[in-house]
């Protein structure tokens, strides 16, 4: 098992995390685009909304539907800065690296493909 795997498991165990599972539109959009496409639409979401050292609206910033990926983030714990520290170890208050926007893009497509597995 990978350590995402691991992880994911963990976060399966959240009650709160466990709800969220790809449905009707957000599974069609993955489907139809394929996963080379959600997994860039994945980096340049969290580049833009996640990654910053002061996100606006850290906390509120990922809505609960409307594309597959936030739901993503919501399941894996990437949806906000205090998530991402909580649950991945990765401080706030300063701009993600690049390697730890591709972990966190990595964790978004793992859950996908898991999900709709
Ligand atoms: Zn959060």
């Amino acid at each position: 098992m990978t350590d995402i795997d691991a992880k994911l498991e963990a976060l399966a165990r959240q009650p709160f995390r466990a709800r969220f599972h790809l449905r009707g539109r957000d599974a069609a959009t993955v489907e139809l685009r394929g996963m080379d496409v959600i997994r860039a639409h994945a980096a340049d979401l969290l580049a833009k909304r996640v990654a910053p050292a002061e996100p606006h609206n850290d906390g509120k910033q990922t809505p609960y539907r409307g594309h597959p990926v936030f739901v993503a983030q919501h399941a894996t714990a990437t949806c906000c800065r205090t998530c991402l520290e909580r649950w991945h170890g990765i401080q706030k208050g300063r701009e993600l690296t690049a390697a730890e926007q591709e972990y966190a893009v990595d964790v978004i497509c793992r859950w996908i493909e898991t999900d709709l597995g």
